[in-house]
């Protein structure tokens, strides 16, 4: 077989991703080369992960990827000619722990939480975060001024280490955070984060009454979500709150509640929220022959005109906008 094209993926040259046990390149946890599959706290060789990259990026340069997972993956470009393979990493992909302190009836994670809800701040069941990330500095294997942390996993309010990991790298030097919250504890380092334009915070609500919180969530901490939101719109950067609505089939997928999200959104002072689909449907149906129900195209439609008319913005997940408008608005591909 004759080789067409030389890949590259920059996914795989800039990003390090602390999954629950795993650590490897891209951020699916799934088809990405994988440094680690049960890490536990060892002293890590970055030289041995650079080779395991850069083995990856040779073999996707050698054009011959139709056995490789990546092959269908939407971050594999043809390689430019200015491609080099990175020392250093710009991206920290920080998720390697399950605890959480809410129960979400879509929890992609409760497989490995085990479904249990945790009261107070603990550690990772698996390792400390703070000693990979001592080492990355101390070996000079971030890209301080460019670096970007997304801080996910399970949420981060009942992780031990959030604090000294945020201010390790604020001390060592960071670009920019991207933080994943269900915002039920109020975090003053998140709004420090925020006043210092150096985060960006995604948070679901997916709902407007402490009725429907309580049954998305499984726990009664509606009345907490709404008043540590209202702390962080004080920040001096309200704007780059986003809060999501995740549609949950015969919970909150009518019109009285997205009607009662978007008031409160707009009384709180939120200029930014989310839709979404509930991942089960997303992630694992095949939407050809398991369509998604009928009446979402018109909450969808109420959704983005109630945005307009209170002037807020409408963010979607590229994914989530590809479906919209492929299975609810039946728009052509462009
Ligand atoms: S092409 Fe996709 S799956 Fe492969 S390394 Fe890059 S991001 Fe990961
Ligand atoms: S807040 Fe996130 S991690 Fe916690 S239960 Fe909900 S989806 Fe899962």
């Amino acid at each position: 077989m004759l080789q067409e094209k030389s890949y590259f993926c920059d996914e795989l040259n800039n990003v390090l991703t602390c999954l629950n046990e795993k650590i490897m390149s891209c951020c699916c946890g799934i088809i990405g080369p994988v440094y680690y599959e049960k890490y536990r706290n060892e002293k890590i060789s970055f030289d041995y992960f650079y080779k395991i990259k850069e083995h990856a990026l040779n073999v996707l340069a050698s054009g011959y990827i139709d056995n490789l997972p990546c092959k269908n993956c939407f971050h594999l470009r043809e390689k430019k000619a200015y491609d080099e393979i990175s020392k250093t990493y710009k991206w920290i992909n920080v998720s390697h722990w399950t605890s959480c302190n809410c129960g979400c009836t879509y929890c992609a994670r409760m497989v490995d939480s085990k479904g249990i809800i945790t009261t107070k701040p603990t550690k990772s069941e698996y390792y400390d975060f703070l000693p990979v990330l001592k080492q990355l500095y101390k070996e000079e294997l971030l890209d301080r001024s460019n670096l970007k942390a997304c801080i996910q996993g399970g949420d981060i309010s009942v992780l031990k280490e959030f604090k000294p990991i945020v201010q390790e790298f604020v001390k060592n030097g960071i670009d920019e955070f991207h933080i994943l919250t269900n915002n039920i504890i109020y975090q003053p380092i998140i709004k420090d984060l925020l006043d210092m334009n150096k985060a960006s915070i995604v948070t679901s609500l997916d709902c407007g009454t402490r009725e429907t919180y309580y049954k998305l969530k499984r726990v009664d901490k509606f009345n907490d979500f709404v008043n540590n939101l209202k702390k962080y719109t004080e920040s001096k950067n309200p704007t780059r709150i986003d809060v999501k609505y995740i549609l949950v089939e015969n919970v909150n997928d009518n019109i009285e509640e997205i009607t009662k999200f978007i008031e409160l959104m707009s009384s709180i002072g939120i200029s930014v929220v989310e839709f979404s689909i509930d991942y089960k449907y997303v992630l694992f149906k095949d939407l050809d022959k398991n369509p998604l129900p009928a009446h979402y195209k018109d909450l969808f439609l109420h959704f983005k005109n109630l945005c307009e008319e209170k002037g807020l913005s409408l963010a979607m997940w590229p994914k989530i906008e590809e479906i919209v408008n492929r299975y609810l608005l039946k728009k052509e591909p462009v």
